[in-house]
């Protein structure tokens, strides 16, 4: 609204100038003095009394400038001569052609106003336009209209602010932050030694491990301005955009040093990079140069920390892993259970939670976890315990909860024809055999025929313990329990739906990385990994940096593999006929299995 009182007093000043600017000649419409009109034959008079220095002559009517630069005004009619009427009048032939006489082309003021209006409306709607669409677009990624802004943000701490109290466990890596606060608080304690302080501190770790809470604990700690920016601001529709928001960035956080820099996901500039889409290569390989050329730029003196975030440490280009650039490394790893214990207390806090919950027991149950998988998970507990008009959030609400987070939302409603869910009960009771039998399978958590997110049923498995690294026969054991919805398909029906589409997909990845990656198979110990990364130059021609044989040995491992896994799983169905019956049908009647349930029917003859 301010914007609007701005643009129209603009606008209505431009107007007025012009005006000023017109009627500076005589006769203008607004300013000038009245002037007196008199009749012909009154100049007639004035002009033979010598009192007349100029005519201005017009369409319909005659400026008389007199002798003391006076002026009057005598009206005639359109088309009529001038000298005609003054000669009627009985002018004095003599006096008039001493006078100076002017014809002028008439002004027509109303129309000059009109072209003005209808020349400036379009002008200030188009201003308008471009004015709204430039702030929405400030809103949203686009800031199509706001390029060279860097869009950097100043955090305010004052608001909300978080310190290392609210991220949860951690220790190492507050410690380590802590110092980097310690620097830019007291630079000249390191600087007289000689030291030279950290430009960049890089924090790595997967998504929800908490990276941009602790760079806000940082801010909040130390007190320092502290601005941020997202690596997805910076790749714009527009080139050389990127670049020069960086420079802006870098100038401002500067201006205020000391102070911290946050660039949040700054893989975003790289993710991106060689899909062709929003600028192409050469503009995000600008605006990373840009970043390292800032950082390079830094002398002992400035006291700037850029703080970056990253998902995805393995596509980060060498360069910005130098020495002097990021060199300070936080890994962010997901939580252990004492972690999760702690992240869940946090979380928990400032809900009505029943005195009975036995947190541990939750941690226990959610390995694998992120940070914002528990704080999700607390509040899924929370919302279903309220939907239950409870008083209280209890500890069943939470267990319950964790499938919600791992799985999505259930699909009660959505109803299934009886033939799809014998289907899907035969199917997921055969993973649950075939795992439950498999001396490297995940015990069998849940299984359940009510439809989840797109899988129409579910067998989940959950590890006893934390877990950092699979073995190859814990990978051979899931590729079977894998085929295992495939094969009794297979056994019972004597066909295949296509429900198995996701299961075949997730093996063969997971195969494929077994011989690519991990070095398990045959092949032996070689790591043939396809490069994730399409970060700087790194091209998608490195795909294929192997021979043709190999590629086709790779081929025969991986449906050796896959075929292996579907016979052995084959094999366990068809030995325990009964008991996939007898599992099938019980999961047709209660729809869903919890764990001890399962194992239930197992031991029983
Ligand atoms: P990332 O940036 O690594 O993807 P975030 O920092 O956005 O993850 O974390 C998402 C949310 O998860 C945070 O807002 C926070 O509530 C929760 N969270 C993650 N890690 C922790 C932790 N260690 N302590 C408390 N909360 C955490
Ligand atoms: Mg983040
Ligand atoms: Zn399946």
């Amino acid at each position: 609204m301010k914007n609007l009182i701005k643009n129209i007093l603009v606008v209505a000043l431009i107007l007025i100038a012009v005006l000023l600017m017109f009627s500076n000649s005589e006769q203008g419409l607004i300013f000038n003095e009245k002037t007196k009109t008199i009749a012909i034959s009154e100049l007639v008079k004035l002009i033979n009394n010598n009192q007349v220095v100029e005519l201005e002559i017009k369409k319909d009517n005659v400026v008389i400038i007199g002798k003391d630069n006076h002026k009057s005004i005598a009206k005639i009619n359109d088309g009529e001569s001038v000298f005609e009427l003054l000669k009627f009048y009985g002018v004095n032939s003599e006096k008039i052609s001493n006078t100076k006489v002017i014809f002028k082309e008439d002004i027509n003021w109303m129309s000059i106003i009109w072209y003005i209006i209808i020349a400036l409306v379009p002008l200030y709607l188009l201003f308008m336009v471009f004015n709204i669409f430039g702030r929405q677009n400030k809103q949203g990624p686009g800031q199509m209209f706001s390029f060279n802004q860097s869009g950097i943000k100043q955090f305010l701490p004052n608001k909300n602010k978080i310190t290392f109290k609210n991220v949860a466990g951690m220790k190492e890596e507050k410690e380590e932050l802590l110092e980097i606060v310690d620097f830019l608080k007291n630079s000249k304690k390191f600087t007289d030694l000689g030291a030279k302080i950290p430009k960049g501190v890089l924090l790595m770790g997967s998504p929800g491990t908490g990276k941009t809470l602790l760079a806000r604990a940082i801010a909040g700690e130390s007190n320092v301005p502290f601005f941020h920016i997202s690596g997805s601001e910076f790749v714009e529709m527009f080139v050389g955009v990127g670049a020069s928001r960086v420079r802006s960035a870098f100038a401002i956080a500067k201006k205020a040093s000391p102070s911290i820099l946050f660039i949040d996901e700054i893989d975003a500039i790289g993710r991106e990079r060689g899909s062709g889409i929003g600028g192409g290569q050469d503009e995000r390989e600008q605006t990373l140069n840009q970043i390292l050329v800032e950082m390079d730029g830094f002398d002992n003196n400035t006291n700037v920390i850029v703080v970056a975030a990253t998902n995805r440490p393995d596509v980060l280009d060498s360069a910005l892993l130098r020495p002097g650039r990021f060199d300070r490394r936080i890994i962010l790893h997901l939580p252990d259970i004492n972690e999760r214990e702690e992240i869940l207390k946090l979380h928990l806090k400032n809900k009505k939670i029943n005195g009975n919950v036995n947190v541990r027991k939750i941690a226990e149950r959610t390995p694998g976890f992120s940070g914002a998988d528990l704080e999700s998970l607390a509040n899924e507990a929370t919302l279903l315990a309220a939907k239950n008009n409870q008083k209280e959030v209890n500890e069943e609400d939470l267990l319950k909860s964790i499938e919600k987070v791992i799985l999505g939302p259930e699909r009660k409603s959505h109803i299934i024809q009886p033939k799809e869910k014998e289907i899907t009960a035969y199917h997921e009771s055969g993973h649950a055999l075939v795992a439950s039998k498999l001396k490297n399978a995940d015990p069998i958590h849940k299984i359940s025929i009510i439809s989840r997110g797109r899988a129409a049923g579910y067998t989940l498995q959950l590890p006893t313990e934390d877990k950092n690294f699979s073995t190859r026969l814990e990978i051979l054991d899931e590729l079977t329990t894998l085929m295992g919805g495939y094969s009794a398909e297979e056994i019972i029906f004597d066909d295949i739906s296509t429900g198995s589409a996701n299961d075949l997909k997730v093996a063969s990845e997971k195969a494929r990385a077994f011989i690519m990656k991990f070095g398990m198979s045959k092949l032996g110990p070689i790591s043939l990994a396809e490069d994730e990364s399409i970060f700087l130059g790194k091209s998608l021609t490195s795909k294929h940096n192997f021979s043709e044989e190999l590629s086709a040995k790779i081929d025969e491992e991986m449906s050796g593999l896959l075929n292996t896994a579907h016979k052995k799983a084959k094999d366990i169905i068809n030995e325990n006929k009964p008991v996939l019956e007898k599992i099938a049908k019980t999961l047709l009647e209660k729809e869903t299995l919890e764990k001890e349930e399962f194992y239930a029917l197992l031991e029983e003859k």
